[in-house]
């Protein structure tokens, strides 16, 4: 059903219009366990923060004039009324000439309008000596500088980290509208392939692609569900591929997307429902088995076999579908320029990924060398990669000394 390979720049093009679906809605969750959601609503601010004038440092709350001109030997001096306490409601007054104690984060009494810091002061019973001016506002922060009241404080569609998360416990609120998570029903095929913890046959590997690509799945916003391995039949794909399809919002499969006997999965997803088969084919090395299809609402990525190729299609295919049904900005992978440390080949009429460690130079630029095993069926390869770079379709190759640009892997893409 495949076999006429369709470019990458196409591939990315039919994804982006073929599986640009929606945000699958609202959900509410304590915000202690928001960090790494995404807000679903904006936030509109119901109060001001901070909600009243105050010190931030320790010293005496004064009228600023009081303290104009005042120096190392020429200090002002004011009568001290009374404290503020932090978290009270101020019981003192301030009027001309006079000043009351305050510490950090304790509102503004009545008539200051400044704080001289306690270390530019010396007191003497109610006498207070001020060493140095302060301006009018002078260690104060007023009433909504940091939020104001009516202000949208987070817009909808940041992603909740430690410092989003306390602008929401600074308006108070307990709960946070996030954005649901995409399910992803991962399952790999293979009579081959053993779960993890179970014993290992002889002739049988461990499933690598449900874990790898599992972890790739949560790094994209979306949550993995793993099903298990199913052998290469018919029946049993079929009855794996329509329980996932019913429990998840995308479906990821590895293996069994070549042109092998067993390689059964590009057909029967393609039965499972309208508009089937999208992509069948793609032409990149590695990877060129990839198929993708949309089943109804639900996007279907199988992957292929090799564990390498599984998770470099992912990032560069599935990874912005998953993104964008979690409501996450899709994210590119950083680039660098490198200088190729060795003759790269293509495979012909392909694009061809790379992957490449990269070493500072002399002159603090880096030089790209191709990882040795560089074969796509080791799981090392990505793991030992810096990067990957690319050499397009109708190039043969990367010469050594070119300069080339490494798409990094470790810091937006696998870690
Ligand atoms: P296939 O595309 O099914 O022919 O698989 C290609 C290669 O990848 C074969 O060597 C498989 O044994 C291997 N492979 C397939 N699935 C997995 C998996 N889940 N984990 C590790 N290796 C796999
Ligand atoms: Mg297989």
């Amino acid at each position: 059903m495949f076999r006429r390979l369709t470019s990458f720049d196409e591939a990315k093009r039919v994804i982006n219009e073929k599986l640009k679906l929606p945000v699958l809605g609202v959900e509410e969750v304590p915000l202690l366990e928001a960090y790494n959601r995404v807000l679903g609503e904006k936030v509109v601010s119901t109060l001001d923060i901070p909600p009243f004038n105050r010190s931030i440092v320790d010293g005496y709350a004064v009228k600023a004039e009081d303290t104009f001109g005042a120096e190392e030997n020429q200090p002002a001096k004011l009568a001290v009324r009374g404290v503020v306490s932090v978290g009270e409601p101020p019981e003192v007054k301030v009027g001309k000439g006079e000043s009351a104690e305050i510490v950090t984060g304790a509102p503004i009494p009545e008539g200051a309008d400044a704080v001289v810091m306690v270390e530019d002061t010396d007191r003497d019973g109610d006498e207070l000596r001020v060493f140095r001016a302060v301006t009018r506002d002078g260690n104060i922060m007023k009433q909504g500088t940091d939020i104001k009241k009516g202000e949208t404080a987070l817009e909808a569609g940041r992603v909740l980290g430690s410092s989003e998360i306390g602008v929401l416990a600074a308006l108070g609120l307990t709960m946070v509208k996030v954005f649901k998570v995409p399910v992803v029903a991962v399952l790999s095929t293979g009579a081959e392939v053993t779960e993890p913890g179970k014993e290992l046959p002889a002739g049988k590997i461990y499933d690598i692609n449900a874990y790898s690509l599992s972890t790739a799945v949560r790094k994209s916003g979306g949550k993995p569900v793993y099903l298990g391995v199913v052998p290469d039949d018919e029946v049993a794909l079929r009855n794996a591929l329509e329980r996932a399809l019913a429990s998840a919002d995308v479906v990821m499969t590895s293996g069994g997307v070549s042109v092998g006997p067993h390689d059964l999965t590009p057909q029967i997803v393609n039965s499972l429902g309208e508009p089937g088969v999208l992509l069948s084919g793609i032409a990149v090395k590695p990877g060129k088995p990839t198929t993708v299809a949309l089943v109804g609402k639900k996007p279907v990525f199988s992957m292929p076999g090799h564990p390498t190729s599984a998770l470099l299609l992912f990032h560069l295919l599935a990874r912005p579908v998953i993104q964008r049904m979690a409501g996450r900005p899709t994210t590119e992978a950083k680039t660098v320029k490198a200088v190729a440390a060795a003759r790269m080949f293509s495979a012909k009429g392909r694009r061809t990924f790379v992957m490449v460690t990269l070493k500072q130079n002399k002159r603090n630029g880096f030089v790209a060398e191709p990882v040795a095993t560089g074969a796509s069926g080791a799981i090392t390869t990505l793991a030992k990669a810096d990067g990957y770079l690319e050499i397009p379709a109708n190039h043969q190759f990367v010469d050594a000394g070119e300069e080339v640009v490494v798409s990094l892997l470790k810091d937006t893409l696998v870690s």
